[in-house]
């Protein structure tokens, strides 16, 4: 069955998108496969109703509500490819499946690039992460690090600050401006520029050991570890911002026509609660413009005029009983 949307990426933002769609009367496909950005976490924290849920029960009970949509599907499959074909686009899973759909929807995340220092690995998620607002308060007070080799980070250390009286930024080396290092200093912050040789512990950080082997106990390293796109999204070429990651325009469309993105493939901004707002968002924006295409032709046939081709969506896809256009098979 052709879809109206297929949306690539079961994380918060997905699935926000598929409850959306799936009540606006959609015909939805989510396909999922591939690594979760939050695969290595214990619990979501700072998710109002689901503060310390583990990340798999969230996805639970996410799948289990969308069972009462039946315009929705759930795959577990990657996406492989995504091609114009006509007035549709052709969606190709991992398992050599196809599907041919109105618009697709990428909540497919990023990578984060653990740095390679030696047990940071098994670390991350644990007794390393990004964002204090998600795991600062379990361990509030104890001795924290954060590795700042940058000013930008290195001020942004003292935002940490507001967990922990306790803190070292590692700059591994860097000449922080002077400046900086006043108001590190003046926010009682210690700079330690000996670089990491490793990290010790299992799951959980109990010292940093530095380059002449000297060590400093730590229970928990903040870092901002750098982003790249998914492979799809390299793979097809979208235009990305400045930060690298996906830009979009005011109805969260890529570069890609017809191809709309959410969650922290487009955005700086990550939380769960974020791309859960932004994939409502980007559904809600979808829902209206492939409803309007069905009821105005009119209106239909400029929205299509801006996906880069001529189709004329409501009049060549007479409308199901449901309110959705039926799309047929382009050739
Ligand atoms: C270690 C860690 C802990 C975190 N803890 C918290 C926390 O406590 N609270 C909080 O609010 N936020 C937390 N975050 C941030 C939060 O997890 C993300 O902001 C959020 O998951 C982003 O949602 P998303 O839907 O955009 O992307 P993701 O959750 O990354 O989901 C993307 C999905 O797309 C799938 N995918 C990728 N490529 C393809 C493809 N080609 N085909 C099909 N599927 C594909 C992936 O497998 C994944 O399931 C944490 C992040 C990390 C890294």
């Amino acid at each position: 069955m052709n879809q109206d949307v297929v949306i690539v990426g079961g994380g918060p933002a997905g699935l926000s998108a598929a409850l959306t769609l799936g009540r606006g009367r959609k015909q939805v496909l989510l396909c999922d496969g591939g690594v979760r950005r939050n695969a290595a976490a214990d619990q979501i924290h700072n998710f109002v109703t689901r503060d310390g849920t583990p990340p798999r029960e969230f996805r639970r009970v996410a799948r289990e509500q969308l069972g009462a949509y039946p315009s929705v599907s759930l795959r577990d499959a990657a996406v492989v490819d995504v091609a114009r074909e006509g007035e549709l686009l052709r969606v190709r899973t991992d398992d050599g499946a196809e599907h041919l759909t109105r618009r697709v929807l990428l909540t497919v995340g990023v990578v984060d690039e653990v740095p390679d220092i030696p047990g940071a690995r098994g670390l991350w998620g644990h007794s390393i992460a990004q964002c204090p607002y998600c795991h600062g308060w379990e361990v509030r007070g104890l001795p924290w690090g954060v590795l700042a080799p940058s000013a930008k980070l290195a001020e942004w250390a003292l935002l940490l600050t507001g967990w922990t009286d306790d803190l070292v930024v590692f700059s591994e080396g860097a000449d922080l401006p002077p400046d900086v290092m006043a108001r590190l200093a003046q926010g009682r912050v210690r700079v330690e520029p000996r670089r990491i040789r490793r990290l010790l512990g299992e799951t959980q950080l109990e010292a940093v050991e530095l380059e002449d082997g000297a060590r400093l106990a730590r229970r928990m390293l903040f870092m901002h570890p750098r982003q790249r796109p998914v492979p799809l999204v390299e793979r097809l070429g979208l235009a990305l911002d400045e930060q690298g990651f996906v830009r979009v325009d005011d109805q969260k469309q890529s570069s890609m026509p017809g191809v709309h993105v959410a969650g922290d493939a487009a955005t700086p901004l990550q939380s769960a609660i974020i791309a859960s707002s932004a994939g409502m968002m980007a559904a809600a924006l979808l829902n209206h413009a492939l409803t309007v295409e069905a009821a105005l032709p009119s209106e239909g046939q400029a929205m299509s005029a801006s996906l880069g081709d001529r189709a004329e969506w409501p009049r060549k896809h007479p409308r199901r009983p449901n309110g959705s256009p039926d799309v047929k098979r382009a050739r």
